[in-house]
């Protein structure tokens, strides 16, 4: 028995299946890269997560209806390869049944829907009759005994966000059948299809249905306790549950991704987001509730909640994209080598509307063709040097010690992180916090070398007889050319006692360092303005990032956002401010702070080229960016030394 995380490793029996431990790894749609043969439909990273430890490992959304069929003359192949790939380190290998109700028309499936309004549904689709919906339940009660004879250990009912059991919730279930109506009537399609499964799979093989909590902040999403009640109703026929929340895109254009932020939760969010929610299932249904979205950073979290009785276990997607291997380190009591997951999305297509789809903190993720699980440790090891201990230099470091170079940190401060140690004081930094004491802490425990206090002068590099540099120099804020700047202060030296500000503040400057203390400040009930040129906050980030800003945004009254505005002046009581129209007018301020972008440390970076022809930059020096490009910076320069 483990004796660290006891009750994350204790055994659960579901139905006939009995899993090792309490960590499901989450079924997670991520398009295709060039990954192994493994990884189809939709299931990257499968091998990685597979290999990684968890005790139940579910396989990406398939139902009745949707393309292409795995089970097929032409799929079935792949999918017996996906399932040894997931029950390649002794897992079990669950199956995701899709809730989408569709029908054959024309010779194309078009979904079917609860109400009269298809614009607001996810699909091209519409109204179905009851005989429809029950026709849908028959195909994937026949499905689901394929699943099972095919060799998958059980069936997870995708029962959640844009399925029909939650249309059937939603106030878009216009009906005045016994599926419209009452809530009785509104659970009744969601039991039937729960119903039909267990009688067409048998009383022992393991269901776990997928709940959604709401639909998100859509006026016709559910309540949660509305969805409590329909867990309930589905309850006698399934073995456990797993939460869920908000849905993935309603109506048809891109614009409409508002619910997405509630399904893979940004910083903006809680991490037990969904907590609430799981305990209140498990005291109405009596059964195993495990916790999905939300669960970041290492097992202690986890594990305490399921010591108190809040939950069962726990499913992951992303933190298991930032490291598939979490429950093999937990288990191994090695919580601090966990790579934390930052809740940036970066691996979700929709924020970056696929043409990013990587992961911030792990290089491999969808990149498993030529990214190693491990480096080939050399045979010729350098003496490799960094410059700079910020997020780039330190996963440099750590990359080039991994290779078995001779590796030194020289850095101008007297601590590592950069500029990620501002992270420490902002309560939507948690993660990249969490992520900073992380690459410190490593650090340390490969015993890199770190000298402190030292500016990396050519000289004094040159004296360490570098046989390969790595320049991570970083940015700096850039300082406004505005008349009266001397009156404002960057925001970054102010954000120890940010808290501490009183009266009226006014930032200039919308990116995500200002809006995301402009928020913190506001829920504060301080009096905050914003003034951004651009017309949206936040434009250099991504998609999913900059809606859950505009929901909290909106969700202070006391901030008050002027997009498409620039600063003339600043005076010591305040700014004059220019509109899109050209009209001026003064905004009161007792504190007057700037935040307008950074500016990478070229010259610094420049004067130490020549020592060795194995110099490279890298991160923010470069081009000031993102912890993803951080990363990937860091690992295929230090990896290619
Ligand atoms: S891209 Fe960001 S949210 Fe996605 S797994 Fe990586 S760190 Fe987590």
């Amino acid at each position: 028995m483990n004796v660290k995380y006891p009750n994350l490793f204790a055994p659960i029996r579901l139905g006939n299946m009995m899993l090792k431990n309490r960590i499901i790894s989450s079924p997670a749609g991520v398009p295709k890269a060039n990954t192994p043969s493994s990884t189809h439909y939709g299931e990257i990273s499968a091998y990685d997560r597979a290999l990684g430890g968890a005790g139940l490992v579910i396989n990406a959304l398939y139902g009745c209806g949707l393309d292409p069929d795995p089970f097929s003359k032409y799929g079935a192949d792949s999918t017996r390869e996906i399932l040894s790939v997931m029950k390649q380190s002794g897992a079990m290998a669950g199956y995701s049944i899709g809730a989408y109700a569709n029908k054959m028309e024309d010779g194309k499936f078009v979904s079917l829907y609860p109400g009269e309004d298809p614009d607001k549904f996810p699909m091209k689709g519409r109204k179905g009759t009851i005989e429809e919906f029950r026709d849908f339940i028959k195909r994937t009660a026949q499905l689901c005994v394929t699943v099972k004879n095919f060799g998958f250990d059980m069936i997870m009912l995708h029962t959640s966000d844009s399925s029909t059991t939650s249309m059937m919730l939603s106030g878009w279930n216009d009906r005045d059948d016994e599926y419209g109506g009452s809530l009785e009537n509104r659970c009744r399609w969601s039991k039937e299809f729960a119903q039909a499964i267990r009688e067409a799979v048998g009383p022992d093989y393991p269901i776990l249905a997928r709940v959604p909590r709401t639909l998100g902040p859509i006026p016709e999403s559910h309540t949660q306790e509305e969805a409590v009640f329909l867990c309930t109703q589905m309850a006698p026929y399934v073995d456990g549950f797993i939460t869920y929340n908000g849905m993935d895109t309603y109506g048809k254009t891109i614009e409409n991704y508002e619910c997405n932020v509630h399904q893979q939760t940004t910083v903006f969010e809680p991490m037990d987001y969904n907590l609430s929610f799981a305990k209140q299932i498990k005291d109405a249904t009596g059964k195993p509730v495990f916790l999905n979205a939300g669960v970041n950073g290492g097992p202690e979290t986890p594990e305490k909640w399921i010591a108190n009785g809040l939950i069962d276990g726990i499913s992951m997607a992303r933190q298991l994209f930032a490291d598939p291997f979490w429950p093999k380190k937990a288990e191994e009591g090695r919580g601090d080598d966990i790579v934390p997951c930052l809740r940036c999305n970066y691996c979700y297509h929709i924020s970056t509307v696929h043409q990013n789809v990587q992961c911030s903190v792990n290089p491999r993720f969808r990149r498993e063709n030529r990214v190693p699980l491990e480096l080939t440790k050399t045979d010729k090891p350098k003496n490799v040097i960094v410059v700079g201990g910020g997020p780039a230099g330190m996963k440099a470091a750590l990359v080039a010690k991994e290779k078995g170079h001779n590796v030194t940190i020289v850095e101008k401060t007297d601590r590592l992180g950069g500029a990620t140690n501002y992270a420490e004081y902002g309560k939507y930094k948690k993660e990249l916090k969490q992520y900073r004491d992380y690459l410190i802490h490593q650090v340390e425990k490969q015993g890199i070398k770190v000298i402190y206090n030292t500016s990396a002068t050519n000289e004094f590099i040159t004296s360490l007889e570098p046989q390969g540099l790595i320049i991570a120099t970083g940015a700096a804020p850039v300082t406004p050319r505005i008349k009266g700047i001397e009156n404002a202060t960057q925001i970054l030296e102010v954000y120890p006692k940010l808290h501490s500000l009183e009266g009226k503040i006014v930032i200039i400057g919308g990116g995500a360092i200002g809006s995301e203390a402009a928020v913190e400040l506001a829920e504060e009930g301080k009096d905050v303005t914003v003034i951004e040129m651009k017309d949206q906050l936040s434009l250099n980030e991504n998609w999913l990032y900059r809606i859950a800003l505009r929901q909290h945004v909106a969700n202070c009254p006391t901030l008050t956002p002027m997009l498409e505005t620039a600063v003339v002046e600043i005076k010591e009581n305040g700014v004059v401010v220019k509109d899109k129209e050209g009209n001026e007018s003064f905004v009161e301020a007792d504190h007057i702070l700037y935040s307008i972008g950074m500016k990478s440390n070229k010259d610094d970076a420049f004067a130490l080229y020549g020592i060795t022809p194995n110099t490279t930059m890298i991160g923010d020096c470069r081009r000031p960016g993102h912890i993803l490009d951080c990363t990937n910076d860091a690992y295929f320069v230090a990896a290619n030394i």
